[in-house]
């Protein structure tokens, strides 16, 4: 059943629990339709062949007699008794009759073949000719049978047999095979029932470990090893329940780091207020030196809560990117710029080798966002010589754009390579750090980079330091354009 909502999306209309079918029912119900399916064309083949194949035995049979009968004939007349006997049985007569229709020999018909039977017979022969085959029903209305007459001297050889043999011996055979049929079918409905009963039970185990995962245990452990692609399900349902267990986790860690975090600014804006209140208010340079650290602590402040917004805008695919060309130069030294207070107070070094007046195309205020991140992140890890290296380079088409910034820090280990771009991935070591992060912020270059389909990366060696790099594309300033 379908339906349309609002926004013209087709939706299938949930159908109440207890309408829907039971997958043990319905697998059960389809092997047992099989079953008796197949029983069935079972016996229709078995009864056109083996039915067709007796009848055709039966008249080969009565061809073949006349035939020898016919030649025994030629040589040896009037008949010698002993033939009959030797071609008669199972249901087989054997007659020689005159162009009159007197029964020559034997002299006393086989009760199959009473008078009446003959000379009806003869009435029919009367329109045959010489190795044609009739069916007729006898006196006694009980028995049909097929006749060859063939013609000696005048004579007619008149071989008989009864198809009601035939019909019995094809009648037990279907009895047996009917009685096969039910035994089969009962086996296939018993064993159908077992496996579907066992394929479910294997489902049913998994539902009910959903529903523990459900009310939030993430502990449970989905265990199938009955079949492949219930295995695999398996698998896929550990490694969710895994996941969203880290996910937990890092979410329980990054309220606490960010609680944290907060705390510290927070104390030390209450603690200089009053500082100013109480001793620095006259003392005009105290007060300003006071009043420049509330100030950088609210930045602080501000820098944490806009990580965090950033971070719940992105994933909600709220943020759209808004492209247009800018001088990528301009704002990697505007950034650098922004550091400067780490040069003065601090004896950081920025070593840089920038190209001039390289133009790119992108959302210019989050690749400021992402550079920005980028130089923080160095400048929290690198090492003693508080060096970081900032490069912006024109490839030799001059088609594209390297960024990197690399420092001299304790580098990032393998394993952790691939998932510090994660949220609220944070490699639990303690750093000097004169930056304060959250743990989103190579989250946030993750999801910007993306969005614009732009190639980036770290390299990294343990005591080697790390390179993070972006691949930008190389446009014409926007007054070449114009
Ligand atoms: P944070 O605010 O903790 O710096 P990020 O998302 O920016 O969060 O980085 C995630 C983690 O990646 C960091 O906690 C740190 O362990 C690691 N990392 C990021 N940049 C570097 C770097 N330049 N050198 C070494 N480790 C880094």
């Amino acid at each position: 059943m379908k339906s349309e909502n609002v926004n013209g999306v087709k939706t299938k209309k949930k159908q109440p629990r207890t309408k829907l079918k039971s997958v043990n029912f319905t697998m059960w119900g389809y092997f047992c339709i099989l079953a008796v399916f197949l029983i069935f064309a079972l016996e229709l083949v078995f009864y056109s062949v083996v039915a067709g194949t007796f009848g055709n035995q039966a008249r080969q049979r009565v061809e073949r007699i006349g035939k020898e009968v016919c030649l025994e004939l030629q040589s040896d007349f009037p008949v010698n008794v002993s033939i009959f006997h030797r071609y008669a049985g199972d249901g087989v007569y054997v007659y020689i009759i005159d162009r009159f229709g007197n029964v020559v020999s034997p002299q006393a018909p086989a009760a199959e073949v009473n008078e009446n039977v003959v000379n009806d017979l003869l009435n029919y022969l009367g329109g045959y000719g010489s190795g044609s085959e009739i069916t007729f029903r006898s006196g006694e209305g009980i028995n049909y049978g097929a006749k060859l007459k063939q013609r000696y001297n005048g004579y007619y050889v008149l071989v008989t047999y009864s198809l009601s043999i035939v019909k019995d011996t094809v009648g037990t055979l279907q009895l047996y095979l009917f009685i096969v049929g039910v035994v089969i079918l009962a086996l296939s409905f018993l064993i159908s029932f077992l496996i579907s009963q066992k394929i479910t039970r294997g489902l049913k185990n998994m539902s009910d470990t959903a529903v523990e995962l459900a009310k939030g245990d993430y502990n449970v452990k989905f265990v199938n090893a009955d079949y492949r692609e219930m295995a695999q399900l398996s698998d896929t349902l550990n490694h969710v329940c895994e996941e969203v267990k880290k996910s937990e986790d890092f979410q329980r860690e990054i309220l606490a780091n960010v609680t944290h975090d907060l705390k510290t600014p927070l104390t030390m804006i209450k603690a200089y207020a009053s500082m100013i209140r109480e001793i620095s208010g006259d003392n005009k340079e105290k007060r300003e030196k006071h009043l420049k650290v509330i100030e950088d602590e609210a930045d602080r402040l501000t820098g944490l809560v806009n990580d965090v917004l950033s971070v719940s805008k992105l994933q909600s695919n709220l943020d759209v990117i808004n492209p247009k060309v800018f001088n990528l130069t301009e704002l990697v030294y505007g950034i650098i710029n922004k550091f400067g207070y780490l040069q003065e107070t601090n004896g950081y070094g920025f070593m840089l080798d920038i190209d001039k007046d390289l133009y790119t195309r992108a959302d210019e205020e989050k690749i400021k966002q992402v550079i920005y991140n980028l130089l923080g992140n160095a400048a929290n890890y690198t090492g003693e010589d508080k060096t970081v290296y900032i490069s912006l380079k024109q490839s030799m088409d001059g088609r594209r754009i390297k960024f990197s910034v690399r420092d001299t820090g304790k580098g990032i280990a393998e394993e952790d390579l691939s998932e510090i771009w994660n949220r609220y991935y944070r490699v639990k070591e303690n750093h000097n750090r004169p930056v304060k992060g959250t743990g989103l912020g190579l989250n946030i270059v993750k999801v910007i980079l993306k969005n614009h389909s732009f190639d980036f990366g770290v390299d990294s060696k343990i005591n080697g330091g790390s390179t993070f790099w972006i691949d930008f594309p190389s446009v014409p300033s926007e007054i070449d354009i114009l």
